[in-house]
């Protein structure tokens, strides 16, 4: 098929034969699950997808990439496309669940993408390609270089795993950056989040100050003292703060708010 990529929509598409089947093996699809695949573009990892048995859900948002697999699979009886913004469809509706999300994401809409995806139901695992700086924070714990925001909302939902580097020889075009894929296990938080927004607000406010310390970073929303009674140090950097830290912190600040 020739297809000009299209850099609006993050097209960088598959062709390395080997990395296609690391990807598919790491996903271990079986028989009878339902995969959603998240901008399939030319079905390079698609068809192997389908080739094991599972069921696939296809969305694209390229209306010429979506009549091509339109008319590839129209007789497949397992493969679904919808043709629309990821950002946008009800996602929430597909049947049958549990689903198992994949793709390699475009990587400009990555960021605010996973956190939708993450406050999906039903979702019983997510395996993405992402640039390898995002997949890092997203599975960084409290004291490394690349813990921050990211880190800590995904914490709070989900358990995250590094599992393939990939270069960008992979890929045409090859895009600028090296990529990698992240196994993402939706799961019950391992420490309360009592109070959903202050959490997320509290994250915000420490991460958009990295540099000062958590004192300063949430003076507009808690005292030293109130920090303190959290049990945290209100004079550590925020990227030494556990993501459980962050949740009590969060309590506190919706607790003086009533
Ligand atoms: N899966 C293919 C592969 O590995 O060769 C294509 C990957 S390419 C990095 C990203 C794909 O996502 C493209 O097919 C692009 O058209 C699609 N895409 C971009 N933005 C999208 C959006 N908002 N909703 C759905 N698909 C999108």
């Amino acid at each position: 098929m020739s297809h000009r990529a299209r850099k609006r929509f993050g097209q960088h598409f598959l062709h390395d034969r080997n990395t296609i089947a690391r990807i598919v093996d790491a996903i271990r699809p079986e028989p009878g699950d339902h995969l959603v695949e998240i901008g399939p573009g030319q079905g390079a990892i698609t068809e192997p997808l389908l080739a094991t048995g599972a069921q696939l859900t296809a969305v694209e948002i390229d209306r010429d990439l979506a009549a091509s697999l339109r008319a590839r699979y129209a007789a497949h009886p397992r493969f679904t496309l919808i043709e629309d913004d990821v950002l946008k469809a009800p996602l929430d509706c597909l049947q049958p669940t549990p689903l198992r999300l994949v793709g390699n994401l475009p990587y400009n809409i990555s960021t605010p993408l996973i956190f939708r995806l993450l406050a999906l139901p039903g979702v019983v695992d997510m395996h993405f390609m992402l640039q390898k700086e995002v997949v890092d924070r997203l599975a960084a714990t409290a004291g490394t270089a690349a813990y921050g925001r990211l880190s800590v909302m995904r914490a709070a939902k989900a358990s995250a795993q590094s599992v393939l580097k990939i270069g960008p020889g992979a890929f045409s075009p090859p895009p600028k950056v090296d990529s990698a894929v992240v196994r993402l296990v939706p799961r019950q938080p391992a420490f309360p989040v009592a109070a959903p927004d202050a959490f997320e607000t509290v994250v915000r406010l420490a991460f958009s100050a990295r540099r000062k310390t958590l004192a300063n970073g949430l003076k507009s929303v808690l005292t030293r003292d109130q920090i303190e009674a959290c049990g945290v140090n209100p004079s550590a950097r925020p990227e030494t703060i556990e993501p459980a830290e962050f949740a009590a912190l969060g309590a506190a600040v919706a607790a003086s708010e009533q």
